[in-house]
């Protein structure tokens, strides 16, 4: 591990290429936990959360057109028809005065957000009415609803043939999916049903958090598709202002729905991510112009003047409720009561300017965090400061948000945010820990260097010095005895000038070895100086460490010792034993001690243990 260290030091590009592919690594490991649907789940649910966050921010700066309006049966209306008709909802005679009323006024198109279905208090002939007059126009569009109501509570009927959508599809996007499909119908009116083609599902697309995004183009039921009221509304806006008339609709490779010019791009699920406006117009007024419905009402059957002339002439008109009592009210990004009716003018408003959004791919969501992860990280690495590249990594993070928020206003792409700034921190927390785990044990390995001896790798003698004194402490503190034993290779000069200096350090680091061999491991061993050694036996009598000092004795003559060259060779050491506290209270005296018991040995023809 040192020795690769080392080499590092040198070779700063290899080090910064073994930094990116750790890095590469972590973000591989959060991207694995990513496989784990739940976890996915829990990533996706928050990353919506930060696409309502953009477009929030966003929605205020964004233009709706003024060709759209919403003919509105608001608070006020609703009040103002509970009080003059006695009921809700009005007759069906009303709204085809209204159908008419539009059209005189040169409407584009109208729309109804409202589903004409069977019901008591609807006379056959406000039904005929309304169906006829329904028809007379080519512009007049009205609404289905698909279900999954259980076939025992209704059979799902056969609707005509001139409502199913032809879809030449080049996509792999499987348009009958678990969001698309639906096994039953709620029929409207047979009288409607069968007098006009310009009729549209409305059914809605909710995320799991029960916020509406997006908005399906088509949806399945039995074996065909079926187009949303708000596609049909405005490709007959299209055909009036454009000259656009599609018969057969076109997905192309890469999944864009294609109107003429025009490109919807569908996601995965076969639906379209709306690009919304907001907060809504109900109290606002700051997306779509609302018409309340009693003002077109009272100009009708009152002929009072409470709209401007020609005011709906060639607007598509879009008649719903957003009565808060009517609770056709949705959570969408921008707003949590939003009315249904605008979700629909959202995409016509959004085919219009083209404007839908597009999410990434997922490939491209994790080069970029594999990006800004390996930047954060190698800065993290790098930089010596940690406030410093903690402020970069804030920094980074931030500018990301920024440009992501940036890129949806003005290219409607919605990139990621939420696995991106997860695997920045991720990898901001690997790389400390990994930079923190290196320089402990680089202080390890410096401490190493500062208390061992190069040569015998027994420790050296400022430690030993630093031991002496700390047992001589804990000796005093708790009355306990220790030992040191002084040890000095006899005839060492003579050794050298006969097998040469490298043989004797070669000696040496064996002794050295022998020495260690021979004591507890709580003992230390020091090389003194030259070809002087010393142990410190802790907690240790002089009987026992008189003992211990024979054995080492033994132990060095005993063993073989290789020369350089291979061959073996014997040498001898002597030995002085000094104990605390009898025999000396200071390093000084102890060192002194065992120093004469050594030169004591010495005197008495070597290889043997010293006593006084
Ligand atoms: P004595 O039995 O009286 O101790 O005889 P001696 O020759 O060992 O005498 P002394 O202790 O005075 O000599 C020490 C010698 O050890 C001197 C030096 O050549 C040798 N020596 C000291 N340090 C080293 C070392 O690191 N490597 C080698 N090869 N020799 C060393
Ligand atoms: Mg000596
Ligand atoms: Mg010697």
């Amino acid at each position: 591990m040192q020795k690769i260290r080392e080499y590092l030091k040198n070779k700063t590009f290899l080090k910064y290429l073994l930094y990116s592919i750790y890095i590469v690594i972590t973000t591989g490991v959060l991207f694995s936990l990513l496989s784990n649907p739940s976890i996915r789940g829990f990533f996706t649910s928050i990353e919506n959360k930060t696409f309502d966050a953009r477009q929030s921010i966003l929605s205020p700066y964004k233009k709706v057109s003024k060709n759209i309006a919403i003919l509105a049966v608001d608070d006020e209306s609703y009040e103002y028809f509970l009080d003059k008709y006695g009921e809700w909802p009005i007759s069906r005679n009303i709204y085809a005065d209204m159908i008419t009323y539009l059209e005189n006024q040169g409407v584009g198109a109208a729309a109804f957000d409202l589903m004409f279905v069977k019901s008591l208090k609807s006379s056959s002939n406000d039904d005929k009415k309304l169906a006829d007059t329904i028809a007379k126009y080519d512009n007049v569009f009205t609404a289905i609803n698909f279900d999954n109501q259980s076939f025992d509570l209704r059979k799902p009927a056969d609707l005509p043939q001139y409502l199913k959508a032809h879809i030449k599809n080049d996509s792999d996007i499987n348009l009958k999916n678990e969001y698309t499909y639906f096994k039953n119908c709620r029929t409207i009116i047979p009288q409607i049903m069968n007098s006009t083609p310009n009729i549209g599902h409305i059914n809605l697309m909710r995320d799991e958090d029960g916020i509406a995004r997006d908005l399906h183009p088509f949806v399945s039921y039995k074996d065909d598709f079926y187009p949303h009221l708000a596609l049909k509304v405005v490709m007959k806006y299209l055909e009036q202002n454009e000259g656009l008339k599609i018969k057969d609709f076109k997905i192309d490779k890469s999944g864009n729905l294609l109107l003429g010019e025009r490109k919807i791009p569908l996601n995965g699920k076969g639906s379209v991510i709306l690009n919304w406006y907001g907060p809504s117009g109900i109290n606002t007024n700051t997306t779509f112009e609302y018409v309340p419905m009693w003002k077109v009402e009272k100009s009708i059957y009152e002929g009072k003047k409470l709209i401007p002339d020609n005011y709906f002439k060639n607007k598509i008109v879009y008649i719903g409720t957003s009565a808060t009592s009517l609770f056709d009210l949705k959570n969408v990004p921008t707003d949590k009561i939003f009315p249904g009716v605008e979700i629909h003018t959202t995409f016509i408003n959004n085919v219009l300017d083209n404007n839908f959004i597009k999410r990434v791919s997922p490939a491209a969501d994790i080069i970029l965090s594999l990006l800004l992860s390996l930047f954060v990280g190698l800065i993290v690495v790098r930089s010596e400061s940690t406030i410093l590249s903690s402020l970069v990594a804030i920094l980074t993070v931030v500018i990301y948000l920024i440009a992501a928020t940036v890129l949806m206003y003005y290219f409607n792409i919605w990139v990621g945010i939420i696995i991106q700034v997860a695997s920045v921190i991720f990898v901001f927390i690997a790389c400390y820990l990994a930079k923190y785990i290196m320089k402990s044990r680089d202080l390890e390995y410096t401490y190493a260097l500062a208390t061992t001896d190069g040569l015998t790798e027994l420790y050296n003698h400022r430690y030993f010095q630093e031991q002496m004194l700390q047992n001589i402490e804990t000796g005093k503190r708790y009355e306990k005895p220790f030992s040191l034993i002084m040890i000095d290779i006899d005839f060492f000069k003579k050794f050298n000038d006969t097998y040469g200096h490298q043989s004797g350090d070669a000696v040496l680091r064996q002794v050295a070895q022998i020495l260690k061999k021979n004591v507890r491991s709580s003992d230390i061993v020091c090389r003194y100086g030259g070809e002087e050694m010393s142990i410190i036996l802790t907690n240790t009598n002089n009987n026992d460490a008189m003992t211990t000092a024979e054995k080492i004795c033994k132990a060095v003559s005993a063993h073989p010792l290789k020369l350089v060259n291979g061959n073996d060779v014997n040498v001898t050491i002597s030995l002085g034993v000094a104990t605390y506290p009898q025999n000396g209270q200071t390093p000084q005296e102890m060192i002194k001690y065992a120093d004469d018991c050594l030169y004591i040995a010495k005197e008495n023809g070597r290889n043997q243990v010293g006593k006084k």
